[in-house]
């Protein structure tokens, strides 16, 4: 395995600095055992305007199987068999094997600390650092949606399987260099530690529960604005889900201090924000919040559910309206709960405002006691967030079990997203959309559960009304029906109570 890390410089600010920043002299070759070999440190050139640091890795495949976990299994297309484990990539591919040289190796310039040339440490270089051979899981796109939003020019060329035989198609490898002047050393060390094992996709130690705080310390400053820091961090973490869990909810925090109020906004108001930014007519977010708003007045209901609150800005609009006597608002996700709490300053609300409202966490494809009771429940964009397989069990807790009087539910109308200009076609219009539906799909679904739990349904456009393809949102207004309630033996309690 070989990289190499090259700076320019002039007279006042010598490449040659590149020594002190690695702590490593440029006029000495040295050699550090490792745990999986011996690790090399030269320089192919040492002058004013131009350095290179190599570092190259000698593994040894033995130590590797040994020591590590054998992830010479499925390499080179002999799973699992013997000789697949000895005759493998490992030994010239970067990876986590790579990565780890590299931070053994290079553990103060990681870090950025630099007594000799402080002031260079915490600047930016010129940085060019390649790489012949990057196992990359995902190629070059990947590469590039790895490095290019952290600053660097990226250069991915995939690797011929074999030169001789190009009808054979590329390996899994890509050479990879990345050059810019806009990052320190430590940065540019602290994306290679992070990356090479993500592109890899593959570690060959056991992920143990450290490698949580190893990530984020690693990725202190660039992951969590990095727009794949899921994909990231699932992969850091060898998809070890509780794992990926914990790091993405302090990622979250993380993200949570740094994001101003005003940036928080879902992705249908960044889409409405762009498509209708000429006359800027009142966004579709909020034409469904009145919407809901004015569903809800109609039914005369005082203690609501927001079900699927998400950052409560439907929460804040009730609040505003004093026959709305108790509001509580559910989401799975706790970030978005943090959101919600901070935007309504739940904190610094009066107490008989605070008593008003309460957040809960919960997942709506699970019966909940605490929902049980209330007038009336909205679920704004919600319902196609789950996939349809999970779909039948949230209208059992909502509709069979929570059983409010009235239900509010939005959804996207797929015939309208023709209509979006920046929605390419086919497209949902938010990445986390398991389904979008018609408006004769959306019907249909709200007839048959208006009839399994005795309730009685309307349908509503939310949205400009297009003559061919209907309105953006669409709404379905289901209420209980009381009399078929006591007959079929729902809610004794409430019929006798009444
Ligand atoms: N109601 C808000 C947010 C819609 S986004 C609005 O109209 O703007 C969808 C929300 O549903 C997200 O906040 C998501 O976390 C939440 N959600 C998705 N699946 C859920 C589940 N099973 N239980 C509870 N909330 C869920």
């Amino acid at each position: 395995m070989f990289l190499t890390i090259s700076t320019r410089g002039t007279a006042a600010t010598p490449a040659t600095d590149l020594g002190f920043l690695l702590h490593k002299n440029p006029g000495n070759a040295q050699t550090f055992s490792t745990s999986h070999g011996t690790a090399h440190v030269f320089y192919p050139e040492a002058e004013v305007e131009r350095c290179t640091a190599a570092l190259l890795l000698e593994v040894d495949p033995i130590a590797l199987i040994r020591r590590g976990k054998g992830k010479g299994k499925g390499r080179g297309g002999a799973p699992d068999a013997a000789l697949g484990q000895y005759v493998n990539d490992r030994p010239y591919a970067a990876s986590s094997v790579l990565a780890v040289a590299l931070s053994a190796v290079f553990s103060t310039a990681l870090r950025g600390v630099c007594k000799a040339r402080p002031e260079r440490a915490a600047a930016p270089l010129p940085l060019r650092i390649e790489v012949p051979a990057v196992a990359a899981k995902g190629g070059p796109d990947l590469v590039r949606a790895l490095f290019a939003p952290l600053g660097w020019d990226v250069t991915a060329e995939p690797v011929a399987l074999d030169p001789e035989f190009p009808d054979w198609g590329d390996s899994r490898y890509v050479r990879l260099v990345l050059e810019s002047e806009r990052l320190t050393l430590a940065e540019a060390l602290r994306h290679l530690y992070v990356l090479l094992p993500v592109l890899d996709d593959a570690k060959h130690y056991w992920v143990s529960p450290d490698e949580v705080d190893k990530l984020l310390r690693a990725g202190e400053g660039w992951l969590p604005g990095h727009p794949e820091h899921r994909l990231i961090t699932n992969r850091y973490l060898s998809r070890r889900w509780s794992l990926t869990r914990q790091a993405m909810e302090r990622l979250e925090l993380v993200r949570l201090a740094e994001t101003d109020d005003s940036e928080v906004e879902d992705i249908d108001n960044a889409v409405e924000a762009e498509t209708e930014a000429e006359p800027r007519p009142t966004p579709l977010a909020v034409q469904r919040r009145e919407a809901v708003l004015a569903g809800l007045r109609e039914t005369g209901a005082a203690r609501v559910l927001d079900l699927g609150c998400g950052e409560g800005h439907l929460v804040r609009e009730l609040l505003r309206d004093t026959r709305f006597t108790e509001i509580t608002a559910v989401d799975v996700s706790a970030r978005a709960l943090a959101i919600a709490a901070r935007r309504l300053k739940l904190d610094r609300m009066g107490e008989r405002q605070a008593s008003r409202v309460r957040l809960l966490q919960g997942s709506l494809t699970y019966t909940d006691k605490r929902l049980t009771g209330y007038d009336a429940a909205v679920l704004s964009e919600v319902i196609e967030h789950l996939d349809l397989l999970r779909l039948p069990a949230l209208e059992y807790a909502v509709f069979g079990a929570a059983r409010p009087r009235h239900v509010l539910v939005t959804t996207p109308n797929v015939e309208y997203n023709v209509r979006w200009e920046t929605l390419p076609a086919g497209h949902a219009r938010h990445g986390d959309h398991r389904f979008e539906w018609t408006r004769a799909e959306f019907a249909a679904w709200a007839a048959a559960v208006a009839e399994r739990y005795g309730y009685t349904v309307g349908l509503r456009p939310v949205g400009p009304d297009d003559p061919e393809v209907g309105p953006p949102t669409q709404m379905a207004v289901f209420h209980r029906d009381t009399t078929e309630q006591d007959k079929t033996g729902h809610d004794k309690k409430e019929a006798k109570a009444a």
